[in-house]
């Protein structure tokens, strides 16, 4: 199988940079960006913090740095984070919250629905008193991956965000996917960000940057964020390079619409396959389930993979396809092709 002819729906992560971005990458001004130097950095800061409606915004490496860069900046070692049971932050940041900031997780299980209700908020946080080392950060999601590209509304998000905020207590949110959480919702991102304190956002999925993240706040919090950045060893020099294509990212948003349309093609194909579970997506995240046809993800994940369709297992039964930039209408109907061919030929 050649490398074109390879329909690759593990992430919006996959996505090469445009002929416009490789040329601004060329082309751009740079400066050292740890003596705040570097104007296109601090263009995309800019703008970035403008797209999200906050004071300010921070360029890092990943979606995890800035994800673990807040937890560092909003918490003490030895308080608590409180956040969702299949959250990005407790289920694939290799335990960073207990390594890099000393904290320790306390999970809420929210369910199909992804974010927690206020009552289950409220029976999570805790008071520091003798015994008990008080919570130092609540996480939410949107986006939420792991159930699939849930786009979470906007007044669920500040419910919860409420309670903690009433208990002094601030509020992240994990917005990796939060421009496809807006254009799916059909607000504006601003609005889901407004009742958290800090949020991340990557540039380098849906928005098909190469590389990078932002995380994004208030003045004060950014200022701390950029000091924990330098400590993680997140401080870029020339990264004008790569903020270069990130700007022409930032001009992305809009046809996310298009994405969450090509995996909602994805998921009506495949749930008509036999056996095969396919809800119709929120956004771009399609999870199959394909017990019922007695398939394994495992097995699923291996035989698409040598017939030409890359995808991610994420259960026992249950696989991940992710549209994007780089796939279009006609991607998708091959791809559905293929996927039906492999489940055809491993159903018992
Ligand atoms: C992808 C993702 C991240 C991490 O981003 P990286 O750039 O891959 O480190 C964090 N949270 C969520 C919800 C994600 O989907």
């Amino acid at each position: 199988m050649s490398d074109d002819d390879f329909i690759d729906l593990r992430s919006d992560t996959v996505t090469r940079p445009s002929e416009e971005m490789r040329d601004a990458a060329a082309t751009a001004e740079v400066g050292d960006d740890v003596y705040r130097d570097d104007p296109t950095v601090n263009e995309l800061e800019r703008r970035a913090a403008e797209a999200v409606g906050t004071e300010a915004a921070l360029y890092v490496p990943s979606g995890t740095m800035a994800n673990q860069i807040a937890i560092h900046a909003h918490t003490e070692p030895g308080q608590e984070l409180l956040l969702e049971r299949e959250s990005h932050i407790y289920r694939w940041e290799l335990a960073g919250a207990a390594k890099l900031s000393g904290v320790q997780t306390r999970t809420i299980d929210a369910g199909e629905r992804c974010v927690p209700t206020p009552k289950a908020v409220r029976e999570g946080l805790v008071d520091e008193d003798l015994h008990r080392p008080g919570t130092g950060l609540l996480a939410v999601e949107n986006t939420h991956n792991y159930r699939g590209g849930v786009a979470v509304p906007v007044d669920r998000i500040a419910a919860a965000a409420e309670v903690a905020r009433d208990a002094d207590v601030p509020v992240h949110l994990d917005g990796a996917r939060v421009f496809n959480a807006a254009v799916a919702l059909g607000v504006d991102a601003s609005e889901i960000v407004d009742p958290a304190d800090s949020v991340t956002f990557c540039l380098s999925k849906g928005l098909g940057a190469p590389v990078g993240s932002i995380l994004a706040g208030d003045e004060a919090f950014v200022e701390d964020a950029r000091r924990v950045r330098k400590l993680f060893g997140g401080g870029m020099r020339q990264a004008g390079m790569i903020a270069a294509p990130a700007l022409r990212a930032l001009d992305n948003v809009d046809r996310l619409a298009e994405d969450h349309a090509n995996a909602e093609r994805l998921a009506a194909g495949l749930d008509a396959l036999d056996g095969v579970d396919a809800p119709a997506p929120d956004t771009n995240i399609v999870v199959v389930d394909t017990e019922a046809a007695g398939v394994e993800a495992a097995s699923l994940y291996a035989a698409c993979k040598d017939a030409g369709v890359g995808c991610v297992e994420f259960d026992d039964y249950a696989t991940r396809f992710t549209t994007h930039l780089d796939v279009d209408e006609s991607d998708v109907d091959e791809a559905v092709d293929r996927v039906a061919a492999v489940v055809d030929d491993l159903r018992d």
